[in-house]
């Protein structure tokens, strides 16, 4: 029985998807309002993308005390920008210090979730064929968690071990080993970085090169962690700096506008920091990419350029022909023999809760919905889907800054509706066919003229080669979620 402060205080059931950072922020609101809740998470543990990924060299590229639920502040970071075992722990210490733990059921994947329009009631069926119920349906199931794996042939002939990065084998052979590795985004790049010294020969088989955002990197020392548990102002002070919020709010400014001053600065910082850091001229070519910086998201690195010049590097720009038992063979006929191959080939970012069956109003699916390019009313809402949440759902800003304040924004937008259903004084909410078409509208002129539209193939482009991020600047997010715009919902 809801207990809150907002009324007549109905009974609701809710039911999130995903134990991941997104599904414990929900877990943890709705604890707080004595609501009745569970949490279904296809896998063992919680932790979503920071349970997935453990590759060698995973940090997180916001600031750690950014990457922290606002209200729960951690003074024991250990470094300025966090390890990826480190941010799990912090995930499953909030969970447990939150009394959600109890609320989540494991080994428990939803597969479908269907509406029955005359009860306003989701069904949802388990993995295991269960079946349950809830009134709210919260997914909170991730972005990047569908591995993309590369169509290469011969992929599955390699003799060694072939992995990918969020399916990291720690029995592939690394030390003194031939590796390869193939991608370069965020995580190909911090992979160069923590494995070149440890191997004999690492070859990374690039494509496109990758602008690389020069950053400082530091540890805390206990002092440090000592001062920040005396005094939590220390740790907001650097939540809200303009070193942070500040460039959160440049960058997302200038991203808005391809033709902008503000994103050629970016452009020559970027072009600065390879010039300054890369003198032979045969590798500074194959550094340099041949589309705007920022245009495929940024890659944030205190080291790489210094760690790619270690003579047991071999950046490799060629085409790949194929996989054979041993290596990779070239289009030029080169061969790699290798032991072990990483594929940080990046993710099928177009997923959302997918495969999850979901039926909406009439048994319409989202995967008809979703035909040409998922979608969502201010990336939460879904016209005919009628009390259904996305927290970092499609046309979100992800990427573009902290997730954690995204889904924190978004959960206070979602809060006010659901307020409606608990005070009794709505039975549905929905956003209208018109708002959300009015939205995309707007949205889809405004990606084009972002700077992920500016020419380049990532993965923030849709089907149809339309930015499917967010493309207007962090204070417009922070006010479009201070407050749902009624007119635009059809309250029942
Ligand atoms: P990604 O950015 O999508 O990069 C995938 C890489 O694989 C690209 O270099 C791509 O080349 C290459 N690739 C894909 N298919 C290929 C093929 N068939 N042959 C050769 N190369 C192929 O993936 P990611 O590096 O895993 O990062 C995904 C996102 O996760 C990032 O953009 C970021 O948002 C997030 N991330 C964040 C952090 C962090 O510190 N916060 C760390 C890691 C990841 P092309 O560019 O030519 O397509």
């Amino acid at each position: 029985m809801s207990s809150d402060n907002n009324g007549a205080g109905k009974a609701l059931r809710y039911a999130v998807v995903g134990a991941g950072m997104a599904g414990i922020l929900a877990a943890i609101k709705l604890k707080e309002r004595g609501e009745e809740f569970t949490v279904y998470e296809k896998a063992a543990r919680l932790g979503g993308t920071w349970r997935e990924n453990r590759y060698p060299g995973l940090t997180c590229d916001v600031p750690a005390h950014a990457y922290t639920y606002s209200f729960e502040p951690y003074p024991e970071w250990k470094a300025f920008y966090a390890k990826g075992d480190e941010i799990q722990t912090y995930f499953e210490k909030t969970a447990e210090k939150y009394g959600v733990m109890p609320h989540i059921r494991f080994n428990s994947e939803v597969v479908s979730t269907v509406w029955d329009a005359d009860r306003a009631v989701w069904k949802l069926g388990l993995v295991n064929g269960e079946q349950t119920e809830a009134d709210v349906v919260i997914a909170a199931s991730g972005v990047l968690h569908h591995p993309n794996l590369p169509a290469i042939p011969g992929l599955e002939t390699f003799k060694g071990h072939a992995f990918h990065t969020a399916r990291w084998d720690d029995e592939a052979p690394i030390e003194g080993a031939k590796v390869g590795l193939i991608g370069c985004g965020s995580t190909g790049i911090q992979i160069v970085t923590a494995i070149n010294k440890k191997v004999e020969k690492l070859v990374h088989f690039q494509r496109s090169p990758q602008w690389i955002m020069p950053v400082e990197q530091f540890e805390y020392t206990e002092a440090d962690r000592e001062a920040f548990r005396k005094d939590p102002a220390l740790m907001d002070a650097i939540r809200f700096s303009d070193e942070y919020i500040g460039n959160v709010r440049r960058f997302t400014d200038a991203i808005t506008d391809f033709h902008s001053p503000e994103i050629k600065q970016i452009e020559e910082i970027c072009q600065q920091y390879l010039d300054a850091k890369i003198a032979d001229p045969e590798l500074k070519q194959k550094l340099t990419p041949n589309y705007r910086a920022a245009c495929k998201r940024l890659v944030y690195s205190w080291s790489y350029y210094d760690e790619v010049q270690n003579p047991s590097v071999y950046v490799e720009t060629g085409g790949i022909e194929r996989v054979e038992p041993n290596g990779v063979r070239m289009k030029d006929g080169t061969f790699h023999e290798l032991d072990t191959l990483i594929l940080a080939t990046g993710f099928k970012a177009d997923r959302f809760i997918r495969p999850t069956t979901v039926l909406g109003e009439g048994g319409v699916s989202l995967d008809d919905v979703w035909a040409t390019r998922p979608t969502a009313y201010y990336a939460v809402t879904i016209p005919g889907f009628p009390n259904f949440f996305m927290l970092n759902g499609p046309t979100g800003p992800v990427g573009n800054f902290s997730l954690i304040d995204i889904a924190e924004r978004q959960w206070d937008y979602i809060d006010q509706l659901i307020g409606l259903l608990r005070k009794g004084e709505a039975t549905t909410v929905v956003p209208s066919t018109a708002a959300h078409e009015n939205y995309e509208e707007r949205r889809i002129a405004a990606a084009k003229n972002t700077i992920f539209g500016s020419g380049c193939a990532s993965w923030y482009l849709d089907a149809t080669g339309v930015p499917s991020s967010w493309p207007w600047s962090y204070d417009a997010f922070a006010e479009a979620m201070a407050a749902p715009k009624m007119e635009d919902y059809v309250v029942q």
